[in-house]
Formats: C-alpha cells, structure tokens, sequence
C-alpha cells in the first residue's frame, strides 16, 4: 500500500440544508496527480477548501501529508501548496515581489530567498519578465506564476482547482506541460477540472464527483472499459428515430448516450448484427462521465 499524500474517508459538508459534499472517500498517492472530475456544484471545491482548512467538514476523516485536519492544518499547510481558481495575484506588484511576499509568507530563511524566488521563475518561464507589473501579463503567464507562487517552499503536495479554466487551447497545453514535469519530479498532485481532457492527460487517478460523493475512481482507461466498454456506436438521425434507437437499445440491453443529433450506443465490442446502421469509435472518459453524472461537458 503506497503512502498517502491525501486521504480523506466518509466526508461529510454542509452549507445550511445544501450537502456539498456527502460522505467522500479519496485518495492521492504520493507522487501521483489525481484529477477530480464532476459538474458544476459536485462539491469539488468544497473538498479543495476543507484540505486547506478554509472549509471545516461535518464528520469524516482528512488526512492531508500524515497531518489530521482541522487540528493540524498549520502544519500541512505548510508543507502544501494552492493554486487558487481565481487570480489573486496582487496585480500592483511585479512578478518578482509576487513571489517575494510567498517567501515570507511561507517563512523561507533569508539565504534561501533569493534562490527560492529564481527556481519560480524558471518553473514559470517568466525570468525575463520579473520586473513586470503583474497586470500587464498574458493570462497565461499569470496562471503560470500562480503555479510558480505555490511551489516557492518546495511543497510535497500541490493543490490545483481548476488550473486551466478560461484559458485557450494554446495556453492549456503549455500547463500541462508545467504540471507534468511537477508531477514526474515527485510532486503530488491533486487536481479539480471540468476539462475531461486535462483529466485524461494528466492524472494517474480519476475521481469522478456528482452531488458531494464520489461515484468511480481509477485509472481513467480502466473507468472507460469498467463503465462504458470499448466501443460505441453512433447513430445519427431526427429525434423520433434517435428514440427509437433508444428504446430498441434498452431492450439489448446497451446502454445509451444521447449527444444532440446522434444517440450513442455503449458497449458495442463484438456486436453486429442486431444494431443499426452508424459510426463506431472508441469509448472515451467524456461517455463514462456523462453516464455517471448525467451532464454533458465542456
Ligand atoms: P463548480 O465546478 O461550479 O465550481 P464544485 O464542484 O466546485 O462546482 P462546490 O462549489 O463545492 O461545487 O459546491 C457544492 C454545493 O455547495 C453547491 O450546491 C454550492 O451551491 C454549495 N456551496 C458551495 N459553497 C457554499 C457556501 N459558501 N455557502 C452555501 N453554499 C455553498
């Protein structure tokens, strides 16, 4: 049994009548990046802000880096670091005093400051733009010195909500690339997206979230086979035909998709003859997401 980075066991958070999160188990290995995958109000900021101790659960069990939180979130907070889903870079300084305030705020020792701070910009790419005001920076650049920021103490383990949300396709590769070298240098990660891809790319793991609890965790291929085989069928046509694709799925049992105009058959591998006429394609993590969650993604 590998050592754990995270683990959280029958989680529970309220917020009034709201359950945000409703009995999670989770686990991170150490080394490893989970992603943490569900729709919108699954709960996957709320498990982000009770690893932090922003957020204080109901009941459960959170163990973050061997510390048991809340009591001992001072200490793994100060072995964690976060990237924040929203920008808080303080826009009136340069990149360089950006990351300077995070040496003392993390009480880095004088000598190792400076060092510190140049490992951050390396990290960010952004040495050459160390006298520049934060707020005449790219989005990609700030995304990636808000990276840099939480990595200036060297932590074991590195939260990130949403790391790439709002970013162009150009700009989100370029922080997969980032967050894969943390990851191959021994760094763990865990991970919220939306982006089934992001997922895909760079998680070991894969928890998917819907309404507070976990509903699948693995690797994400094992998930797609376990979930949704290894082959889909799409069937285009108008709705009336599309439904009774569906109906005469139902009776084959297969289990179906239906994406706008086309309705997908899952778990079609080593099925001919009593199907329809379509398009066959390999399953993806985006179909076990939608059966499982009921909601189409980005
Ligand atoms: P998103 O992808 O939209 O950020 P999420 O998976 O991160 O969603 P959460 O933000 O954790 O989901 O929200 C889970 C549920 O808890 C939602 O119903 C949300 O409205 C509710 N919630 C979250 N924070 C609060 C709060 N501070 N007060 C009241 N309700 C909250």
């Amino acid at each position: 049994m590998p050592a754990l980075a995270i683990r959280l066991r029958s989680v529970v958070k309220h917020y009034g009548d709201i359950k945000a999160v409703d009995g999670l188990d989770l686990d991170v290995p150490e080394g490893t990046c989970v992603g943490l995958l569900g729709p919108n109000g699954a709960g996957k900021s709320t498990t982000m802000k009770m690893l932090t101790a922003q957020a204080i659960a109901d009941s459960g069990e959170l163990e973050v880096l061997g510390y048991t939180l809340p009591g001992q979130s001072k200490q793994s907070r100060a072995e964690m670091g976060v990237t924040p889903q929203l920008d808080n870079l303080d826009t009136t300084l340069t990149v360089e005093q950006n990351l300077l305030v995070f040496t003392y705020l993390y009480r880095l020792p004088r000598s190792e400051r400076r060092p510190a701070i140049e490992r951050a910009l390396d990290i960010a790419n952004l040495a050459d733009r160390r006298h520049t005001k934060v707020d005449k920076l790219s989005g990609g650049m700030r995304r990636r010195l808000l990276i840099a920021r939480a990595l200036v103490h060297r932590p074991r383990l590195l939260l990130l909500d949403e790391p790439t949300v709002g970013l162009d396709p150009q700009v989100r590769q370029e922080l997969w690339a980032l967050i894969d070298a943390l990851r191959n240098e021994g760094t763990s990660i865990l991970m919220s997206t939306h982006y089934i891809e992001e997922a895909e790319r760079l998680a070991d793991t894969v928890t998917i979230m819907s309404k507070g609890c976990a509903v699948a965790t693995g690797l994400p291929r094992d998930l797609v086979i376990e979930h949704a085989g290894r082959e889909v069928l799409e069937v285009y046509g108008p709705p009336a035909r599309l439904a009774e694709v569906e109906a005469s799925a139902a009776g084959c049992m297969l289990r179906t998709r239906r994406t706008g105009t086309s309705v997908a058959l899952l778990g079609v591998e080593g099925r001919n003859g009593d199907l329809p006429h379509g398009e066959r394609r390999a399953t993806t993590l985006e179909d076990v997401f939608v059966l499982l969650t009921g909601e189409e993604v980005r």
